[in-house]
C-alpha cells in the first residue's frame, strides 16, 4: 500500500538519486535548442540521453517543475522534464503542470511520453503490469487545470473561454506506438484502461480504492491529470506509460505491499520500462505529419492568445 514511488509517481523508483545535471550534462544557455518530443518523468531517464544539456526556463506560469534537459534519441530532438523536480522534491499536488507543459512547447515540443507509476485497482493487474490507458478520471481536488481562465498573461493577451473537447484524453497514434514499443520488447502492455488520478498525497482509503475498482476503473495515480488535459490544451500529443508498482488497497488481500517491495519491483521493471520508452521515442510520427485528434483540439475556437 505505502507506495513512495507512486506517489512519486515518477519512474524514480531511484529515489531522486542521480537527479541534477551532474552525469555528464552541462549547462546551457538555451539559444536555439528545440526538440519536438518531450517526455515527463522520473530522474531515471534523463541521464541516459546522451550529450544532455540542461536549460533552465520560466514560463508565465512561473517556473516548471525542474530545468529542462536536451538530448538526442533515435536521431530525434528530445527534451526531458523531472516531473517532481531533481531530487523528488515535489509532491503530485505542488507540482506546476501548467509550467511544465508550456515550457515544453516553448522549445517545440509537439508530442509527449508521460511515464508514471501507478497502483493496480485488478487482482490481475499486480506490479510490474504496464498499462497503456485510453481513459481518465479525475478525483483531483485542489489543481489548475487549464489556461483559459480568464487571466491575462504578462503581454496583456488575455485567454477566451474556450472548451476544449477531452473525450478521448490520450492521443490514438501516441498509444499505438507505445504499445508496439513494449511489444517489440517482450513485454506485453495492457492496451486500454481508466486511470483515475487522486489528490494525494495520502493514499486511498480501502473503501476508496474499492469503489474504484467497483467502477471499472483500472490504475489510480496521481500526477496524471491535469498534466494529460492541459497538453490537450496546448495541442499537445499526450501518452501515458503507467508501470503498476503495486496493488492498491482494495485490490490487495495481504498486509499490503511494504515499501521496500515496491522499490524493488521498481528497480526491476525501470530498465525496461526505458528501453520501451526509447523504442516509442523512436516510433513517434515525425511532428509534421500528425493528423490526430489532438491536433485539432482548437478548431473552431478562438483562443485570445498566442500559444508558445
Ligand atoms: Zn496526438
Amino acid at each position: 500500500m505505502a507506495n513512495a514511488a507512486k506517489a512519486g509517481n515518477g519512474t524514480g523508483g531511484d529515489g531522486g538519486a542521480g537527479g541534477g545535471s551532474g552525469d555528464g550534462g552541462r549547462r546551457g544557455d538555451g539559444a536555439g535548442l528545440r526538440a519536438d518530443i518531450g517526455v515527463i518523468g522520473g530522474s531515471g531517464f534523463y541521464s541516459f540521453l546522451e550529450d544532455v544539456t540542461e536549460v533552465p526556463v520560466t514560463t508565465p506560469y512561473g517556473s516548471p517543475s525542474d530545468s529542462l534537459f536536451f538530448g538526442e534519441l533515435a536521431g530525434r530532438r528530445v527534451v526531458f522534464l523531472p516531473r517532481h523536480g531533481r531530487g523528488h522534491h515535489l509532491p503530485p499536488h505542488r507540482i506546476n503542470y501548467r509550467a511544465n507543459l508550456w515550457a515544453l512547447r516553448s522549445v517545440g515540443v509537439r508530442q509527449i511520453l508521460g511515464p508514471c507509476a501507478v497502483g493496480g485497482l485488478r487482482p490481475q493487474y499486480g506490479p510490474g503490469t504496464l498499462l497503456v490507458p485510453d481513459q481518465l478520471v479525475d478525483r483531483t481536488k485542489n489543481r489548475v487545470q487549464t489556461y483559459f481562465d480568464g487571466e491575462p498573461l504578462p503581454d496583456g493577451t488575455v485567454p477566451n473561454v474556450v472548451h476544449t473537447s477531452f473525450a478521448d484524453p490520450y492521443c490514438p497514434d501516441g498509444r499505438k506506438v507505445a504499445l508496439a514499443a513494449a511489444q517489440g520488447r517482450g513485454w506485453e502492455a495492457v492496451d486500454g484502461g481508466t486511470m483515475v488520478v487522486v489528490e494525494g498525497p495520502r493514499f486511498s482509503t480501502r473503501a476508496e480504492s474499492r469503489w474504484h475498482a467497483a467502477m471499472g476503473w483500472s490504475v489510480v495515480g496521481m500526477t496524471g491529470h491535469p498534466e494529460a488535459y492541459l497538453a490537450r490544451e496546448l495541442g499537445l500529443c499526450y501518452t501515458s506509460m503507467a508501470l503498476v508498482t503495486d496493488l492498491d488497497a482494495g485490490a490487495e488481500t495481504g498486509e499490503g505491499v511494504s515499501h521496500t517491495e515496491v522499490l524493488r519491483v521498481f528497480g526491476e521493471n525501470v530498465g525496461r520500462l526505458r528501453e520501451v520508452l526509447f523504442d516509442a521515442v523512436a516510433g513517434l510520427p515525425e511532428t509534421e505529419s500528425r493528423a490526430c485528434l489532438c491536433t485539432h483540439a482548437h478548431d473552431g475556437w478562438d483562443l485570445g492568445i498566442e500559444l508558445p
